[in-house]
């Protein structure tokens, strides 16, 4: 198995000590379920990459923004990386010190900043001069220092895919390395700005170290001329990005990739901030779905399960491959191709297309693997679907971390007009 906690006792697929059988029985289908062991393994195996250096290892809320996930990593000292109000206001409820906080993101609004402000975060990492000079007016109002770093894009090609890749040219985030001075140097001047570090984010699933260290070579570059301008950082923020296998990717494990940029840090002085996602709850989660209906023409067989696009949208966005299997081993050899479909009405709706599976009958139960990031975040209503419950599984005990939404929560915010508009 891709997945460590993940195993088949007696025919039947486990998270740790738990059966997936058992969680399905008690809170229905479809679910997620995430290891907090996997959770814990891979973040203090980046504590263990960076040894003795200073360092902070932000998670990527929106990797995963369930509040016992952020917590369990919270409680390891794990710090946050949002890009939004909303995930600022779950990383504080799930006790993440907002002095370990660090927020990203384009668009950033004045009410988010003068929360995060009000927070006490860490540092904005800021991505264009109209943000720093809005940060700036934010700050003054409110009489303080907004704390900052520059978001530079290192124009790296991180060799991935091209809608999760951010550092080159011709991606919307980030300054340009040639604008940066500048507006370190503007930054320094202003009295209600408070230089505290620079920060690149190359993209996501990157799956080799090599990228990583020629976007730091670039930084340090870099950083050698705000220093020779008098301004001192103290953080250097790599962002997030490690990939993850989700079928026969091989990437550097957490350990060997902070290695490596620990070793290219060398004797700089500066709290080293990553800012890792996917690679700490990517393979500590599941989908687990119920093949509704079987079908099958003279080219095609379908799986129709109650797990559709709206529930894991990476298959039908990013043409995202998921390992698929069933919850409970079957005998019969035949293995036939099949695509596995949502009831959503969209051709787009798939979880997977001519995927060699055994035989199935409806009923069935499958887990659809690696699917602890970007998947419940990324999750909509669409087709009036209730979102699906999360559940924890600590060794032999399970916890539902969020319940399954009802139809009365979908419209418990609208409400139709005095007398009808029509
Ligand atoms: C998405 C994102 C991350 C996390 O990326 P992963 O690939 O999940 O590690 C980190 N930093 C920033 C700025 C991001 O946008």
């Amino acid at each position: 198995m891709i997945m460590d906690h993940f195993s088949y006792k007696n025919g039947t697929l486990f998270c740790e000590k738990v059966s997936l059988k058992e969680i399905a029985q008690d809170v229905g289908t479809p679910f997620y379920c995430y290891s907090s062991a996997h959770l814990k393994e891979q973040f203090l195996a980046y504590k263990r990459g960076f040894g003795s250096r200073k360092h902070l290892i932000c998670f990527a809320v929106k990797s995963n923004s369930n509040l016992a996930v952020l917590a369990c990593l919270g409680a390891l000292g794990a710090g946050a990386d949002i890009v939004s109000g909303g995930e600022l206001y779950r990383a504080l409820k799930a006790g993440i010190p907002a002095n370990r906080i660090v927020y990203s993101g384009v668009g950033k609004t004045e009410e988010e900043m003068a929360y995060a402000l009000e927070s006490g975060i860490a540092m904005f990492n800021v991505e264009s001069m109209e943000e720093m000079k809005l940060l700036s007016n934010v700050a003054k109002k409110m009489n303080t220092q907004a704390p900052i770093a520059f978001r530079v894009n290192p124009d790296v090609d991180p060799k991935t895919h091209p809608y999760i890749s951010t550092g080159l040219k011709e991606n919307k985030f980030g300054l340009f390395m040639d604008q940066a001075l500048d507006a370190y140097n503007m930054a320094y001047k202003d009295p209600h700005l408070l230089i505290r570090g620079i920060d690149c984010h190359i993209g996501s699933q990157i799956v080799e170290i090599e990228p990583f260290i020629h976007a730091f070579k670039r930084l340090k570059r870099l950083i050698a001329k705000i220093e020779e301008n008098g301004i001192r950082l103290s953080f250097i923020d790599l962002g997030g990005g490690l990939g993850i296998s989700y079928r026969e990717e091989t990437p550097p494990t957490p350990e060997n990739y902070i290695s490596a940029i620990t070793k290219e840090a060398g004797d700089l002085s500066q709290t080293i901030i990553v800012e890792p996602g996917r690679s700490i709850c990517g393979n500590a989660g599941v989908l687990v779905t119920k093949i509704l209906y079987t079908k099958e023409n003279d080219t095609k067989k379908f799986y129709i399960v109650d797990a559709g696009m709206n529930d894991l949208g990476r298959p039908s966005l990013y043409d995202a491959y998921h390992e698929i299997r069933p919850v409970e081993h079957v005998d019969s050899q035949k293995v036939q191709e099949a695509d596995v479909v949502g009831p959503i009405c969209e051709t787009g709706d798939f979880l997977a297309r001519s995927r060699p599976l055994p035989e199935l009958e409806s009923g069935a139960l499958l887990a659809v693997l690696s699917a602890g990031a970007y998947g419940f975040t990324m999750s909509s209503n669409y087709n009036s679907r209730p979102r699906v419950p999360e559940v924890m599984v600590s060794e032999d005990k399970f916890y539902v971390v969020r319940k399954r939404e009802s139809w009365k929560d979908l419209v418990a915010l609208e409400s139709i007009p005095q007398g009808g508009l029509c």
